[in-house]
């Protein structure tokens, strides 16, 4: 079903202009994609939607735009030279190659569906009186599925954090992992990949430094951090927001837009006092998972998923994980950066980044709490909720893409009934008058019935129709997208109606 859902998605992105390979005539190109005419807009209200929760909701949190390329000594300071790996494995028979980590991530979670089903089996035939955290901790089956996976977490864990490449072998050999393409056991060592891209400056190689694709958005964040203390009125605790591209080149990229190699990042890192980070952290959870939930996306989609290990620069970290049609999968990331950053940027630049604060009468390196999503994730997360097939009462089907009002590409479409007797000139009257505030479609071609199947598949909230009753006493019918129920309006009312139900108050306030 999911595997359906997916494919359709996929699919339903291409034919309705969301989501094309990129350089499709030459047969696409590995993990990029580009957004066709109607992808475009509706990133554009997603990047909207969480600029303006960041900069226009918080007196505290200032924008900027900083370039993709950077100094080289940069992606030194940060660790990403050194540490930004993931460890890769190839199975010899497929000549498939896997990330290990979520090779063993999987085959977790296979064992935890395996529990899941247990209980559900078991709330089926105890009924009402049924306690399942009771059950999980006294079942002896689920006991040992939940051994079995804490086992391998622990030596995962370890293997992790002393860099053992032959530990991380081991555990998919002893978890007796098989490859799914060829469902063999054969698999190389372990070896570390670097994700970085990097290229050339200047004209003369000799002359010429190697210089990287910036592979996340948050270090063009902490190298402006002065220039926004000493040109900004902010005082810690405050935060720089950034929206920008970043480049990885990802080992395995099979996901559509979930995992591309190139991708837009919406970062923001907010600085704090040392010793303050774990209290800022949790509002940060919090903020972040209220964000999602005004979506209003069923709630059991989203859950936090903390890290087994942290990354080298983080003392906590947890995931926003989202139900995506195939499986729970990081949406997003919030870290507790610690003063990492900022002190090797101090360390290998020679420049003092430090914050006086007044309030303790000393000068500090901030410490860091850092939200980071990526803008593809939240556009397959919004679309595959929003994408619903539903049999009408004629017996027909129709595809509608349930989006919010105001993250939907476009909110209206004006079409008139029949394509003459003056209907299509009031139709084109109301259009212009809307266009310069709304994204507006105009349509006049096939039938009324066809015309709306093609907004539900867009996802466009309201459809207006005008009619010949129009004509006499200026008024149409609105049509609802979700509910397809119609009602008479006046004309001179569309305007505002729409304006306050595709709002940004909708999601903000
Ligand atoms: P994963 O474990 O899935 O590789 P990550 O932990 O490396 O992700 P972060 O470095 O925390 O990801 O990046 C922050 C956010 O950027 C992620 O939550 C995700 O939304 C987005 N992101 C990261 N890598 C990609 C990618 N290759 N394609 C699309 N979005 C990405």
């Amino acid at each position: 079903m999911s595997d359906d859902l997916f494919k359709n998605i996929i699919s339903h992105s291409k034919e309705y202009g969301f989501i094309f390979p990129s350089s499709e005539i030459y047969d696409g190109l590995g993990a990029v994609y580009d957004y066709g005419q109607n992808g475009v807009l509706l990133v554009n209200n997603i990047k909207e939607y969480w600029w303006k929760s960041m900069v226009q909701m918080h007196e505290n949190i200032v924008g900027i735009d900083s370039s993709i390329f950077m100094h080289p000594k940069v992606w030194k300071a940060s660790g990403h030279v050194d540490a930004f790996n993931d460890p890769l494995i190839d199975n010899k028979d497929s000549k498939k190659r896997y990330r290990a980590d979520v090779l063993i991530e999987e085959h977790i979670a296979k064992i935890e569906d395996k529990i899941k089903k247990e209980v559900e089996k078991a709330a089926k035939r105890f009924g009402e009186t049924f306690d399942a955290e009771m059950y999980r901790s006294t079942n002896p089956r689920v006991m040992e599925y939940q051994a079995k996976i804490d086992q391998i977490n622990a030596r995962f864990k370890k293997a992790l954090e002393e860099n053992q490449l032959d530990e991380i072998k081991k555990i998919i050999e002893d978890s007796e992992i098989v490859c799914p393409i060829s469902g063999s056991r054969n698999w190389t060592d372990v070896r570390q990949f670097n994700l970085m891209f990097s290229t050339q400056m200047g004209s003369v190689a000799e002359d010429s430094d190697t210089i990287y694709l910036r592979p996340e958005t948050a270090q063009g964040i902490f190298v402006n951090f002065l220039n926004v203390l000493n040109t900004s009125r902010q005082r810690i605790p405050f935060g720089i927001a950034q929206i920008g591209k970043a480049f990885r080149n990802e080992i395995v990229a099979r996901q559509f837009i979930f995992r591309m190699r190139e991708f837009e990042q919406m970062e923001m890192q907010f600085f704090v006092r040392p010793g303050e980070e774990m209290k800022w952290y949790e509002y940060w959870k919090e903020t972040r998972i209220n964000w999602h939930k005004k979506l209003g996306i069923d709630a059991a989609k989203y859950k936090f998923h903390d890290h087994l290990k942290t990354a080298h620069y983080a003392n906590a970290a947890v995931d926003i994980e989202f139900e995506f049609p195939f499986g729970f999968k990081e949406l997003e990331g919030i870290h507790s950066r610690t003063d990492f950053d900022l002190k090797q940027h101090q360390e290998l630049s020679g420049k003092k980044l430090q914050y006086f604060d007044p309030e303790l009468n000393q000068s500090y390196i901030p410490y860091v709490v850092e939200t980071s999503i990526g803008v593809s994730r939240t556009f397959l997360a919004i679309l595959s909720s929003a994408y619903q097939k539903e049999v009408l009462e004629n017996g027909e089907e129709r595809v509608v893409l349930k989006i919010h009002p105001t993250l939907a590409p476009n909110k209206v479409a004006i079409l008139p009934l029949v394509k003459k007797d003056g209907l299509p000139e009031k139709a084109r009257a109301l259009f212009n008058s809307l266009k310069m505030d709304l994204y507006t479609q105009y349509d006049e071609k096939d039938s009324i019935g066809k015309r709306y199947r093609r907004q539900d598949a867009l996802g466009t909230p309201f459809c207006i129709t005008i009619d010949h009753q129009s004509l006499e006493d200026n008024t149409c019918t609105i049509r609802h997208r979700d509910s397809m129920q119609q009602e008479r309006m006046p004309i001179d009312a569309v305007h505002r109606l729409i304006l306050e139900k595709t709002s940004w108050n909708q999601l903000l306030s």
